[in-house]
């Protein structure tokens, strides 16, 4: 098999440019022993997306291999660290990663469903890893007990980015997430880094997960909690706000920039705590829309640049600071 493992190397390598700890790290751990379902090696070991168990309705996979690489050479992934893995699935990311941080590092891998969990547990003593250590929880909370990690790797679609993470991330640590942007089917992934003021995030790569369910997957019906509870006071628009981007661009950089957008029969709505607004090619709002006032005068100023080039400021608890470009940071 091992030929076949360096054959998968040379397909990673294809893709980027990657640290040898991280193709090392690709080279030791097996991937047949992850999945309950038998493929031919040159499946296991294409770089290429598989399903690894079925549970009931629902299903785990088993990400791109280079698509994990470039994750964890965007989270600055290194000997001696300690990663917290959110959707560890079957476990073979975390496993891979567990070579990367060595035997002075820690992944911690959180995994909703209870048997993935319990498959993941196996494959891991299979191959005698000490450095790795699963939970069968919801993601949303992070997991306090071998906190502060240097990154958080999160391979399942989420709806928002945890404050929990925030909390237990060291100064400088990274997160990279894909976030799903419900209103368009879209899914970019971002870097997440903590500094000493806040949180700063760029756009890394489109991608396609399996959307997070519990907590990180909840998002739009939280919010349409909120505009049920609100919507009732107001009766007239208060203002209509044009913009000169596509709706595309301006949901993408409204759901990451707030996390306060959700759908209703068709329409979509940015909900405050006391005003929303509703998307009509611009925004028509309803009471004091402070918020989405604030996230349009800093996009103006960015002179609406797209969700790509764009950097998002927010404080430790995820709520919008501003926008700048990537070009004049
Ligand atoms: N990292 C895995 C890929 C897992 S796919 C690997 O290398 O094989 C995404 C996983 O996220 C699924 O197993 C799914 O059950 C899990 N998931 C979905 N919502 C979650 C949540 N809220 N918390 C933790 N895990 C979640």
């Amino acid at each position: 098999m091992r030929d076949w493992r360096e054959w998968l190397v040379r397909q990673i390598s294809l893709a980027g440019n990657f640290d040898r700890h991280i193709l090392d790290a690709f080279l030791q751990v097996p991937r047949e022993i992850f999945s309950e379902f038998k493929y031919d090696p040159d499946v296991v070991y294409s770089d290429n997306v598989i399903v690894t168990a079925k549970d009931k309705d629902t299903y785990t996979t088993s990400s791109q291999p280079s698509l994990m690489a470039l994750f964890m050479s965007a989270a600055g992934l290194k000997p001696g660290m300690k990663v917290l893995e959110i959707g560890s699935g079957t476990g073979y990311n975390a496993c891979v990663m567990a070579h990367v941080v060595g035997e002075e590092g820690l992944v911690v891998g959180v995994e909703i469903n209870r048997k993935f969990f319990e498959k993941s547990l196996e494959a891991a003593a299979a191959l005698s890893l000490r450095n790795v250590v699963f939970v069968n929880a919801d993601g949303f909370f992070g997991f306090e007990k071998f906190a502060p990690y240097d990154v958080v790797l999160v391979t399942v679609a989420v709806e928002r980015i945890s404050p929990h993470w925030i909390g237990q991330l060291k100064i400088d640590g990274r997160i990279v997430a894909p976030v799903h942007v419900y209103t368009i089917d879209r899914q970019p992934a971002f870097v997440f880094e903590k500094t000493s003021e806040g949180v700063v995030a760029k756009h890394l790569v489109e991608t396609r997960f399996i959307k997070a369910g519990g907590s990180l997957g909840d998002l739009n019906e939280r919010n349409l909690e909120r505009l049920s509870r609100i919507e009732k006071m107001f009766v007239e628009p208060s203002d209509f706000l044009r913009l000169p981007s596509s709706q595309y661009e301006t949901l993408g950089v409204f759901h990451v920039a707030s996390w306060s957008l959700c759908e209703r029969l068709g329409w979509v709505y940015f909900v405050e705590d006391n005003a929303f607004a509703r998307w009509k090619g611009g925004w028509e709002t309803y009471g004091e829309t402070k918020l989405l006032k604030a996230i349009v005068e800093e996009w103006a100023r960015t002179r609406y640049t797209s969700m790509t080039l764009l950097v998002f400021h927010y404080d430790y608890d995820m709520n919008f600071k501003g926008l700048e470009r990537w070009d004049e940071t």
